[in-house]
């Protein structure tokens, strides 16, 4: 599950970008409207966790641009307390939840599960033989017996369990394990990646 932070408090974003690496989301970060804007035109993210008030394009032109584009990626907004107005703006613009700051860590944890179990649009326990995964609380059991993986790993199973019987590419891979500047550091396939992290705008936007 990859997913894009537009966050221009450094203090808040570097607590969410840990809190949600912890909790094994790739996390890719802009600072800005307008790198939000081109990193969502050239690649491919499971939600947008997206700060209303961002400098050089607003939040809600990000978030206008992205459904004017037809893209039903699920966006968390981000508001200020006294921000009712925004918090109604973006809804209407197409948002599909808000939190508001300051918001509890376990509360926007809870959230974006709620919004990437939605944006997959797959039943929530995926079975292969012996072997179930129940994405909504992250555990893999093997036989019935709970299988204690990193949350690295249970991203990297997830990844192949929701394209079971598909080939699942080196680049897909680390396209949803890795952040933009992330080195591939799999204990599993470390090298097998062999991909020397990855660039934010591979087109040159
Ligand atoms: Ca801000």
């Amino acid at each position: 599950m990859r997913i894009l932070l537009a966050e221009d408090d450094r203090v808040i974003a570097d607590g969410l970008i840990r809190s949600l690496k912890k909790a094994g989301y790739a996390v890719d970060h802009v600072a800005n409207g307008s790198e939000a804007d081109a990193g969502l035109l050239t690649q491919q993210f499971d939600l947008l966790i997206l700060d209303l008030g961002l400098p050089k394009l607003s939040g809600i032109e990000v978030l206008k641009r992205l459904r004017g584009r037809k893209n039903a990626l699920p966006v968390l907004i981000l508001t200020a307390q006294d921000g009712i107005e925004d918090r109604v703006r973006g809804l209407d613009a197409g948002a599909d939840d808000y939190l508001t700051k300051p918001f509890a860590l376990p509360e926007l944890e809870a959230r974006v599960r709620a919004l990437t179990r939605r944006g997959t649009g797959q039943p929530t326990k995926i079975e292969v033989g012996p072997l179930s995964y129940d994405q909504s609380d992250r555990i893999a059991r093997l036989g019935g017996e709970v299988v204690d993986l990193s949350a690295r790993e249970l991203c990297l199973l997830e990844v192949m369990l929701l394209r079971v019987g598909r080939l699942v590419s080196k680049e897909q891979l680390v396209e949803h394990m890795c952040g933009w500047d992330e080195v591939p550091g799999l204990t599993v396939g470390a090298s097998a990646c062999g991909i020397e992290g990855r660039s934010r705008f591979p087109d040159g936007a």
